[in-house]
């Protein structure tokens, strides 16, 4: 169908966010974000978060005048309580504006921002975010997922680090600071199965190292060790696809020496690195409400009866009829 604007509502975790999106930019965009005051996400005070907030930030966008032809929102994979909350308010603003209901696949739709943003087209995707690591690339009418970690996700994984070591959540960011001051790299658990990573041994090992080293050159170990996993299955998804271009998205992507690794790798084989915006690398609206753009395009929309969310939402599960 003809579509020129969707707004899109996320809310899987931390990031409760909406935007109005069209093919050429983001017209309207307003997020508050749930910050953990100790510890990590806690699902329920996330979606009683996003419960206090969300028609805040719905009206803000509503506030800036621009229609839409569409309403998108994350319906998975994510926190099931955080996920109906969104979903709840998705549907109304459907019903209330008499336009389709879209549910957008979040992993997709990192892929998707990330592909409007820069301007590649067939990439291997390093989809690295707080609870998912995945490696994906598009064969035949799907994402599909070529690796992925067995465990926990790398973001996850910093983030208990840096708890570990008392830094408030999230740690991603605080780790990538300190890491540039270490220097010298403690060996650590290096597990990468075939195509599959797992970080929980390694993060075992590093909570071991901070006890007798210091915490720079833990925190720079870990980066080392658990980008290297990261580039080496990437590498290997190029090899056996035969692309020649690498998309990160997610957000553990902003990390600077992660995006550094993947370009190293990529020109080293003659491949071209590509890495969005800052603001478009942690969850955000804009993502859902431009993959929303997409689905609707395709007329991938949903009834309201049959809009329940999905918590396991998996990357190969979206029939993807625009690449
Ligand atoms: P997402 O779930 O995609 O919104 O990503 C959230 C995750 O990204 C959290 O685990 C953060 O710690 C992590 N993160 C954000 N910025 C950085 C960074 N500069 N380096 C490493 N991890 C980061
Ligand atoms: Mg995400």
């Amino acid at each position: 169908m003809q579509c020129s604007r969707v707004l899109g509502i996320e809310g899987t975790a931390w990031s409760l966010s909406a935007a109005i999106v069209g093919w050429d930019k983001v017209y309207a965009e307003a997020a508050h974000p749930y910050v953990p005051e100790t510890g990590g996400i806690h699902p329920m005070m996330a979606a009683q978060h996003h419960a206090n907030y969300i028609s805040q930030i719905i009206r803000q966008v509503l506030d800036s005048g621009y229609d839409f032809d569409g309403v998108a929102f994350s319906q998975g994979p994510g926190l099931g309580p955080c996920l109906r909350t969104v979903a709840t308010a998705a549907r109304a603003l459907a019903l209330a504006y008499e336009v389709p209901l879209i549910g957008v696949n979040h992993c997709v739709a990192h892929i998707e921002v990330g592909r409007w943003q820069t301007g590649c087209h067939d990439p291997v995707v390093l989809y690295v975010s707080g609870a998912n690591s995945q490696v994906i690339a598009f064969r035949r009418g799907r994402y599909r997922v070529f690796g992925e970690t067995l465990d926990i996700g790398i973001g996850n994984a910093l983030d208990k680090f840096g708890r570990h070591l008392g830094l408030q959540h999230p740690g991603g960011p605080k780790i990538e600071a300190l890491a540039k001051e270490g220097k010298n790299y403690i060996p650590l658990p290096y597990v990468v199965k075939g195509m599959d990573l797992s970080y929980s041994g390694m993060m075992s090992a590093a909570k071991e190292a901070a006890t007798k080293y210091p915490k720079e050159d833990v925190c720079f170990s870990l980066q080392e060790n658990a980008f290297a996993m990261l580039v080496e299955v990437t590498e290997r998804a190029l090899a056996h696809t035969g692309k020649n271009e690498v998309l990160i998205g997610g957000g553990v992507g902003a990390n600077m020496r992660l995006q550094q690794m993947l370009d190293t790798m990529c020109r080293d084989r003659g491949a071209k690195f590509y890495a969005p915006a800052r603001k478009f690398f942690g969850d955000n609206g804009a993502m859902i409400a431009y993959t929303g753009l997409l689905q609707l395009k395709y007329d991938q929309t949903i009834p309201v009866e049959a809009s329940a969310v999905n918590p396991i939402y998996r990357t190969d599960e979206v029939e993807i009829p625009w690449l």
